[in-house]
């Protein structure tokens, strides 16, 4: 581990507010933010375009090569996702490239192309890094793990209010039906399954609002940071 830089692995399921609280504790520490589930949306966004099935490994695989998957961040500290330079950032949040995304994501081959872009990022600089497998596979070396989750309803109820904002109109019942079936494909998949890293502190904000969830996610941050720098 590099002694300039910290990292932050934050893990959960869906709607459980990893992004939301990531990206501001990540601004409060001056830290980079990373969104890996975008770098697995734009995968699956490019087999869409491709027209492959986003199951079928062996249909996926000769894609990647060629892919040209960048990210750098907008002015307000927000992740930009690109696709051979073309900015997907709202293509990829549609309910259609979660499931995409979910799908690529449980194959090694995709697993593995996307490792050591991961790595790499967070070898140059400090950064909170959010996603299903930080703790336990990208950075088992981390700083600081938190495996962060809410119940099913809190997790469907916000991620149903993010997508109204965004003038979907999926219900409840459609948006609580695709959150239990990505919870279980991503939780049972034999590659990198979602699961709290041993050395994880799991945080559960069903019942603390936003701003009380980012206070206790930083106030772990501060604390882990003046450990280290107590070593
Ligand atoms: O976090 P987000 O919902 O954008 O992630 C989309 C999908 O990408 C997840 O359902 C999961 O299957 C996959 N993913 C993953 N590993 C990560 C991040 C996301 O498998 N580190």
């Amino acid at each position: 581990m590099n002694d300039n830089v910290f990292s932050v692995a934050i893990d959960g399921p869906s709607g459980a507010g990893k992004s939301t609280i990531a990206k501001a504790v990540a601004a409060r520490c001056g830290f980079v933010y990373v969104d890996t589930g975008a770098i697995y949306r734009t995968v699956g966004l490019a087999v869409r375009r491709a027209g492959r099935d986003p199951h079928d490994a062996a249909a996926v695989a000769p894609l990647l090569p060629a892919l040209d998957i960048s990210f750098d961040y907008g002015p307000d500290g927000s992740q930009r996702m690109f696709l051979g330079g073309e900015d997907v950032s709202a293509a990829i949040r549609t309910p259609e490239m979660s499931m995409y995304a979910s799908a690529v994501s449980a194959l090694p081959v995709v697993r593995g192309f996307l490792l050591d872009m991961q790595r790499q990022t967070a070898r140059r600089q400090s950064v909170v890094m959010d996603g299903r497998d930080i703790g336990t596979v990208v950075l088992p070396d981390a700083d600081l793990k938190i495996f962060l989750t809410a119940s099913p309803e809190a997790r469907a109820r916000r991620r149903l209010a993010e997508l109204a904002a965004k003038g979907d109109d999926s219900t409840y019942e459609q948006v609580a039906a695709d959150m239990a079936r990505r919870d279980h494909d991503d939780a049972s998949r034999a590659a990198a399954p979602l699961r709290a890293a041993e050395d994880a502190v799991t945080l559960d904000t069903s019942d603390m609002t936003l701003e009380q969830s980012i206070g206790a996610v930083y106030d772990l941050v501060r604390r882990r940071m003046a450990e280290r720098a107590a070593l």
